[in-house]
């Protein structure tokens, strides 16, 4: 329900932030504004910080009136200052999906690097923790099936992709760097396709798209044969992951892979969904956009080892819960469209 915050802790781990000051960048976003709640109700103090490009105030909502938590609207290409401790980062702060970072390629590229670099400056400053939202999209075009944290990946440097891609992959090597010669205390979250309730109606990403057109009785699009696979992470999950990692030791400095190993054709996704909503959705197939990977499925041993995390919520849950979510977004905008007409 929108303006009320349900303070219960899912995990343990999230315990850590008693007391804490945590930036969350990217605060207003799909992760970020579930992190955000997850360090309140830890008993920590947010400061969300988000430019609002893909973030949505609506997110925080539920979370402006509280008193452990602050809202700086800044893009994070931009050095960044606060006053006073402030003990943990999780950089969250990126267009993530492709149309999207699409739209402006340098600003994208500039966010994972510039980005980073800033506030990395501020970590070591403060001896803050940093968690990096890195992604499954260093692995490119993946050539091996599953993906572990040591595969090196299949990036092309000259696509349409390549402006996240190769700004997560210079993010990723600045963190090791930051780490190697400053000491700073850093942790790398390589994230699968995750999806879940305050994604954007107008994300662009299948599970979205494919909700939103079964619900108003539009054809499913397809890009390509449907063949190419992806692994679906619920974001309660996800989140439960990010936390576990942001206070797991410092000694996992390394990548670690975060995601559901459940894997899917986008086809078989297709139909889920039909099923879920008990209706046979027309399906329209589309150009498949250039350098889509083929396929995607974490490898999550060590995340299993070093943060015993894996996945809880299966595909058919998540997504009803995710259509109802919609569902009530959908009817949301509709009564409020009915209500200017
Ligand atoms: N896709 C699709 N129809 C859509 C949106 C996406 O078939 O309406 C495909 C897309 O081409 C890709 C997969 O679904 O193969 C996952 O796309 P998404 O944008 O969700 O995430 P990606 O893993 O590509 O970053």
């Amino acid at each position: 329900m929108k303006g009320v915050l349900t303070v219960v802790p899912r995990d343990a781990a999230e315990k850590g932030f008693n007391g804490k000051v945590v930036m969350v960048t990217g605060g207003a976003g799909f992760l970020g504004s579930h992190i955000c709640e997850r360090v309140i109700s830890g008993g920590g103090r947010v400061i969300c910080v988000d430019n609002l490009e893909t973030g949505r105030l609506e997110n925080i909502t539920a979370l402006a009136s509280h008193p452990a938590f602050s809202f700086v609207r800044h893009d994070v290409i931009e050095p960044i200052e606060v006053e006073g401790r402030l003990d943990m980062i999780f950089n969250m702060a990126c267009a993530a999906s492709p149309p999207r970072y699409q739209l402006d390629p340098v600003h994208t590229f500039k966010t994972s690097v510039l980005g980073v670099m800033n506030l990395l400056d501020l970590a070591r400053k403060k001896g803050a923790r940093f968690l990096q939202a890195s992604t499954s999209e260093v692995y490119g075009d993946p050539e091996v099936s599953p993906q572990r944290e040591d595969y090196r990946g299949s990036v092309n440097t000259q696509g349409p992709r390549s402006c996240y891609d190769e700004g997560k992959r210079a993010a990723e090597t600045l963190i090791h760097d930051y780490h190697a010669a400053y000491g700073v205390r850093t942790r790398i979250a390589r994230i699968f396709n995750t999806y879940g309730p305050r994604m954007r109606p107008d994300d662009g990403r299948v599970v979205s798209n494919f909700i939103i057109q079964a619900l108003k009785g539009e054809p499913l699009t397809i890009y390509g044969d449907g063949s190419q696979t992806r692994s679906f992470c619920y974001v309660d999950d996800m989140v439960d992951g990010l936390i576990r990692l942001m206070m797991a030791s410092d000694s996992v400095s390394g990548p670690v892979n975060l995601g559901n190993p459940t894997e899917f054709t986008i086809l078989e996704l297709a139909e889920l969904i039909g099923a879920r909503l008990g209706t046979r959705p027309r399906i329209v197939f589309q150009d498949l956009p250039v350098d889509d990977p083929r396929q995607r499925r974490p490898d999550i041993t060590r995340a299993r080892i070093l943060l015993g995390w894996e996945p809880k919520v299966p595909l058919h849950e998540g997504l009803d819960r995710t259509i109802s979510y919609f569902a009530a977004e959908l009817g949301t905008k509709a009564e409020a469209e009915g209500s200017i007409s």
